[in-house]
């Protein structure tokens, strides 16, 4: 029978994120810095809405776009933030978390043989869900350029069957952002073209310098760009899983019909919960991101220290230092870190090819940990030079 299995499946690998953890569980006195989630608690606020609406027996099925509140509120959040303008009725719905969103956004876009440009490294979630759509990633290496797809990087890898491009700023696994020059020349690029934009900005509300910026706002962009965002990184909200799309009305009506089938609508408690969120948490981000502040810049320059070569990210919570000095595939280096000295950092290779020669360390832990962390990793380093 494991013949019927579907074979794009059955060639889709576990991420390289998981198999580190899987490891690291053997080791119950590691350090781990592998993990995408902030370390801080869902607001307390966002609790009670949560408690409230269980009290109140808000367990039906909503609308499948989601309740039409909720839509409003994050159709406020985003266009007062962001300066996008979504229609609540018909641009938005609510997804079990970002994952979800992508999901829907590429079944809706894609079809067989379509490409889609990845700049790489990139997180993981993309690659097995174009496959699975039939379609070809297309990966550009941003390595030489700061991590960052510009459009000069961008335009030689645009042919005929090129569907969509996706952007990741703030980017898991490198925390750079694309400045207004590099999003204005893409728009310029683009907005021409029948090629779409997945834009996925889920570490939107962590930006260190500047405020977020989406290409969906840049002058002939909101018809092309599907826009992904939800409140998993915002609001340390997880495995609440609430995510959303902002995408013109003539997609979203695709979009939709793709959502209804797969899980019909979001929890509904979530959902009150997000609407909390959404309404009087607007600026709850705010708080953590003061914290994440003084979190990058130990460990950056702890890093530097210790003689990595490394550029400072501007967002996220995520460092991406190269380890290429020390002659060794970024697999070994993190095995022998975890084995040898009990710290866990994700190697690059899970990040695509172009990860190679780097691992990415996450600082959504506390900072006693990281402290602890970055002093094992000291001594590994002691010991590789
Ligand atoms: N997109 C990026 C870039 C991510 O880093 C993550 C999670 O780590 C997701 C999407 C998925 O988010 P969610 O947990 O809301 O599904």
């Amino acid at each position: 029978m494991e013949r019927l299995i579907n074979p794009r499946l059955k060639e889709i690998q576990i991420s390289g994120i998981r198999k580190i953890a899987n490891k690291v569980a053997a080791y119950p006195d590691a350090i781990s810095l592998t993990i995408g989630q902030p370390d801080f608690p869902t607001p307390e606020h966002i609790m009670r809405a949560a408690e409230k609406a269980i009290a109140e027996q808000k367990t039906t099925y909503t609308a499948n776009a989601g309740l039409l509140e909720l839509r409003q509120a994050i159709s406020a959040f985003v266009a007062g933030k962001y300066g996008q303008q979504y229609s609540a009725a018909e641009e938005i719905i609510v997804t079990a978390g970002a994952s979800q969103a992508l999901d829907i956004t590429l079944r809706t876009i894609l079809q067989e043989g379509c490409e889609v440009i990845l700049p790489g490294p990139i997180y993981p979630g993309y690659e097995p869900l174009v496959r699975l759509c039939g379609g070809t990633p297309v990966y550009v290496d941003t390595t030489g350029n700061g991590f960052k797809l510009t459009a000069s990087l961008l335009e030689p890898h645009l042919t005929e069957r090129t569907r969509a491009v996706v952007l990741c700023y703030p980017s898991n696994p490198t925390g750079r952002v694309m400045s207004p020059d590099e999003l204005q020349e893409m728009a310029e690029l683009l907005s021409d073209k029948n090629i779409f934009v997945i834009s996925d900005e889920i570490y939107s509300e962590l930006i260190y310098d500047a405020p977020h910026r989406s290409i969906a706002t840049y002058p002939g962009m909101r018809d092309k760009t599907i826009v992904i965002n939800g409140l998993s990184k915002s609001h340390s909200m997880t495995g609440w899983r609430i995510g959303y799309t902002l995408a013109p009305a003539y997609v979203s009506q695709h979009m939709i019909k793709a959502h209804q089938y797969n899980v019909t609508c979001a929890s509904s408690i979530s959902q009150y919960a997000a609407l909390e969120a959404m309404t009087h948490g607007v600026d709850d981000a705010a708080a953590m991101k003061a914290e994440y502040v003084k979190r990058r810049d130990y460990v950056y320059d702890r890093l530097v220290g210790m003689g990595f070569e490394l550029t400072k990210p501007e967002g996220a919570f995520y460092l991406f230092p190269s380890i290429k000095r020390f002659g060794i595939p970024s697999m070994e280096f993190a095995t022998r870190l975890l084995e040898e000295h009990r710290v866990a950092v994700v190697p690059g290779d899970a990040f695509s090819v172009y990860g190679e020669g780097y691992i990415r360390i996450s600082y959504a832990y506390a900072m006693d940990v990281l402290e602890r962390g970055l002093d094992r990793l000291e001594a590994f380093v002691k010991v590789l030079t």
